[in-house]
């Protein structure tokens, strides 16, 4: 379903749109869409064309988002759409990610009574695809879920890759997250994902105020799998707070990147001296 979207601007003297929801900043002509593919200028107007469009919903136990230290034991409805604002050559869900899927609509109303039914069910996350440019859908489904039973959780697993205004508007109502840290560098960013490191890391530390959260780093053989970028992560997420999990991943090919499998002995490497900055550091796909 299209709806209009809440945050950009229409250039005076044109038809074009400026996006503010992502720090790309699309610049949309009439009829064209922004990078992420789910925002469209129509007449001078930018829409959201992915609105209640559920790509993928299931029941999941909470690590697999993974979330190791929040609510630990119980599961939770998972729901994505299809779109994302980053380009990652490695995208385990690049079938949902980087194309037009199938959908289902459902509305923010019965997403929400959905998820709030269920003994073992803990609320929703919003998850598989990139969250934040579901963006208008996602708070009015979070405002409702808050009104409705303010037990039951509200999560994202995101990339971060979202601008300042509207992740506050959105944190209030969100519980906990897991962000990417892709890396620490931004050729890293530009070169394999589309996007750059700053505004991951404001991000971080802006959620870290607001909500639970832990941070997942993809450990991609030939390209982050040096200890110097691992303990970069690390001191920088133990400067915010050592409490923060992080959780080091094992790459496996996949999409466009066929680099081998990470190294497991690297990974262990690597959760070693995080741990000299962090108190939780967890390794995951081992
Ligand atoms: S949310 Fe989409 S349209 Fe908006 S700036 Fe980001 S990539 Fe561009």
């Amino acid at each position: 379903m299209k709806r209009e979207a809440t945050f950009y601007e229409t250039l005076p003297d044109s038809n074009r749109v400026k996006c503010q929801l992502c720090p790309h900043y699309c610049l949309i002509k009439d009829g064209q869409f922004g990078s992420c593919r789910v925002r469209q200028n129509e007449g001078a107007r930018l829409y959201t064309i992915n609105y209640g469009e559920i790509a993928s919903l299931a029941l999941d136990p909470i690590e697999k988002k993974p979330l190791k230290f929040y609510r630990p034991g119980t599961h939770i409805l998972s729901v994505g759409t299809f779109g994302c604002n980053l380009t990652c050559d490695f995208c385990q869900n690049h079938t949902i990610s980087q194309a037009h899927v199938p959908t289902r609509f459902m509305s923010a109303k019965d997403l929400a009574q959905l998820a709030c039914q269920g003994e073992d069910n803990i609320g929703i996350a919003f998850t598989y695809n990139e969250p934040t440019i579901w963006f208008e859908y996602i708070y009015d489904c979070a405002s409702l879920i808050k009104e409705m039973d303010r037990d039951r959780s509200v999560v994202l697993i995101t990339n971060g890759y979202i601008n300042e205004g509207p992740l506050l508007k959105l944190l209030p109502l969100v519980d906990a997250m897991n962000i990417d840290l892709k890396a620490f560098n931004n050729d890293y960013y530009k070169r394999l994902c589309g996007g750059s490191l700053e505004p991951v890391k404001k991000t971080i530390e802006l959620a870290a105020k607001a909500c639970h959260i832990e941070i997942t780093t993809l450990l991609v053989s030939g390209e982050n799998d040096r200890l110097e970028e691992v303990e970069k992560i690390a001191s920088f997420i133990g400067a915010i707070d050592p409490d923060i999990p992080l959780h080091l991943t094992r790459y496996f090919p996949n999409y466009k990147l066929k680099n081998p499998p990470t190294d497991t002995a690297f990974i262990v490497k690597a959760r070693d001296l995080a741990g000299k900055y962090l108190n939780h550091v967890l390794m995951g796909n081992i």
